[in-house]
């Protein structure tokens, strides 16, 4: 049985569960994103960077795929790790240790064994709670890898305030797909705010002042990945 029967998600995403198929389909649609948005990374890197972010990602989420064809059957924090162990291994710019440390911490905050071979009730996966506290987990490695601050033009800008949007839209009762999509609206909205800021971390802070008036594209991927993670959970 493949992963999407075994978690639910093949019966029109019904489960309202994070298991494994989730993981797979969330990982499967960044590499998509990244593959058709590659083009736009790398002109937003060009302005302020060296332009390589666009193939970097793409680069790396390739390497991803081939990673999971050989992955056996696992949960959703196995694969999830491996997604990052293979991102810090083939992509060679800032943002591949930085993902790949952000999806090794969302692995290990979630189920690493895998799941029985059966179609698991909604209540055996992890819930829209348990993954917003590994999303965030997520986001303190990144801060511990990179130690930038919100206001710094990075990442940072679009993946806390979508930590926040997730978290109150789990406190406000909202479920995976209400959660994911507040994140995704907030990801993209922090990556757009970005704007106007001075970069003081990363590549983009050799600009100075520069680097004002660019959107972040660290930031802007950010938000893909948020976006992808919307569309995969959307019921
Ligand atoms: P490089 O800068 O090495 O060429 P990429 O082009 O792949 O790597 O990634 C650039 C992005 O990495 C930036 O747009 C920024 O968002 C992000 N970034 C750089 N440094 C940091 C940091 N210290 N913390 C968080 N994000 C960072
Ligand atoms: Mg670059």
């Amino acid at each position: 049985m493949d992963n999407a029967v075994r978690d639910g998600a093949a019966e029109g995403g019904a489960a309202e569960g994070f298991g494994t198929a989730r993981a797979e389909a969330w990982v499967r649609a960044i590499a998509t994103a990244v593959e058709k948005e590659q083009d736009r990374l790398t002109e937003l890197d060009s302005a302020i960077g060296d332009g390589d972010h666009g193939s970097n990602l793409r680069r790396g989420f390739a390497a991803v795929l081939t990673a999971l064809d050989g992955l056996d059957p696992a949960g959703p924090g196995a694969l999830l790790n491996r997604t990052g162990t293979t991102l810090i291994s083939k992509v060679g710019g800032a943002s591949g240790p930085l993902y790949g440390k952000a999806f090794r911490a969302i692995g290990a905050a979630l189920p690493d064994t895998a799941l029985p071979d059966t179609a698991l009730p909604d209540t055996a996966l992890p819930d829209a709670a348990a993954l917003g506290e590994a999303l965030a987990a997520g986001l303190d490695a990144i801060r511990a890898l990179g130690k930038a601050e919100p206001g710094d033009k990075t990442i940072v800008d679009a993946y806390t305030p979508a930590v926040a949007a997730y978290r109150a839209a789990v406190a406000a009762g909202a479920g995976l797909p209400g959660a994911a999509s507040a994140a995704a609206a907030a990801a993209e909205q922090g990556a757009r705010d970005t704007v106007p800021l001075q970069a003081r971390k990363g590549r983009a802070s050799y600009l100075g002042p520069r680097s004002i008036g660019h959107q972040d594209p660290g930031a802007t991927s950010t938000a893909l990945i948020f976006r992808a993670l919307a569309e995969v959970t959307a019921a």
